[in-house]
């Protein structure tokens, strides 16, 4: 049995997306290395996008309850992880905090080498209190593993908002204005070489952009001092499958990074 079968043994989960031949792993990393590195985005002819200043997505994208003009962030202070998880357990500064089973705060190692964030919890993840729990998780969790890395090890997995917007619609601005102070302790916390942003939410908020997943992809952004990349959400990926090639350009991508 390859590694990667073990690996996905072990941690229990159908191989949704899992590589024929491990041999490609490591030809397509040869090839992305032999590549130019990815093309630093026009933005980053601008200041890049601090945590202070965290964007929410374009107008059009805001939930059509949520249109008034948000109030900033309280600021807060957070002592350590447990403090964090407490407090996102009892926060309430948002509509969200009506409807959830669960808050979901992160899971992996939280002195990981990579950050990936999302965009918030689903059915699944609301129950169980964690991120990328459902089909999404296992898609993202085999696309990490054939990639050669340990969820569990290398990565911690986030997502903007803490709480489940109802039936899964898109977050609304204020929703990710408020929540923001956590994502922003968890970035500094974490403290990550690499930052993977997966949906157009978590990509556009992040980098400040109105800009398309499309014209985010392939390119390397900045967010304060982290470099940002940009890939598909793996619910996306389950929904257009033809586009699986593309998230493994990008995850090859982030494997070259973390490799230098
Ligand atoms: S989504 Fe964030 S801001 Fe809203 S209630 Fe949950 S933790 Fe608080």
């Amino acid at each position: 049995m390859s590694r990667q079968q073990q690996i996905l043994a072990e941690i229990g989960i159908r191989p949704l997306w899992q590589l024929r031949n491990p041999a490609i792993v490591e030809a397509l990393v040869e090839e992305a290395a032999a590549q130019p590195a990815p093309a630093q985005a026009a933005s980053l002819e601008q200041p890049a996008p601090t945590p202070a200043a965290m964007p929410a997505p374009t107008a059009a994208d805001v939930h059509p309850q949520e249109t008034s003009q948000p109030a900033p962030p309280a600021v807060i202070n957070i002592s350590d992880w447990d403090d964090l998880h407490a407090q996102v357990a009892a926060c309430q500064q948002c509509q969200l905090a009506r409807t959830r089973s669960n808050t979901v705060v992160g899971r992996g190692n939280r002195q990981a080498r990579l950050l990936i964030i999302g965009e918030a919890p689903g059915e699944q993840e609301d129950l169980q209190g964690l991120p990328f729990v459902g089909k999404a998780g296992h898609l993202l969790e085999n696309m990490l593993a054939a990639a050669g890395f340990d969820s569990a090890r290398d990565v911690y997995i986030c997502n903007l908002l803490k709480c489940r917007p109802p039936g899964n619609r898109n977050p609304a601005q204020d929703e990710i204005v408020k929540c923001q102070r956590f994502l922003q302790w968890q970035i500094e916390s974490v403290d990550p070489e690499l930052i993977v942003a997966v949906g157009r939410f978590a990509a556009q908020s992040l980098l400040q952009s109105t800009a398309s997943l499309g014209n985010l992809r392939g390119k390397q952004h900045q967010y304060g001092r982290y470099p940002v990349l940009v890939s598909f959400h793996p619910a996306y990926l389950l929904r257009s499958p033809g586009e699986k090639a593309k998230a493994w350009q990008d995850w090859c991508r982030v494997r070259q990074l973390l490799q230098k």
